[in-house]
């Protein structure tokens, strides 16, 4: 990907905020968003393969994807990082 068109999608998603606080309900625009990286990804509708997740949910929180890895992640959540990129793409075209 070009780096111009990856940097305005990473605008873009850090516009959108933490995709794990919009999941409950809470819209945190103003806070700072880390990009993390989902690793399998496929379909051409995805635009980037990172969500945007704020430094709670990113790594410190307990109930963040790094403190609970992959599967522990889907055990507390009841969604994949998958869904949540899902969620984003739909977020993302639909703004667009
Ligand atoms: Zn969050
Ligand atoms: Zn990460």
């Amino acid at each position: 990907m070009a780096t111009r068109a990856k940097k305005e999608i990473y605008a873009k998603l850090a516009r959108l905020g933490c995709i794990l606080c919009r999941q409950q309900g809470v819209e945190t625009t103003d806070t700072e968003v880390e990009m993390h990286h989902v690793r399998r990804y496929g379909g051409k509708r995805n635009l980037a393969p990172v969500i945007p997740l704020c430094a709670y949910h990113h790594r410190l929180g307990d109930s963040s994807i790094h403190q609970l890895g992959h599967k522990g992640f889907i055990k507390y959540w009841g969604f994949s990082e998958m869904d949540l990129l899902e969620r984003l793409n739909d977020l993302l075209q639909e703004k667009s």
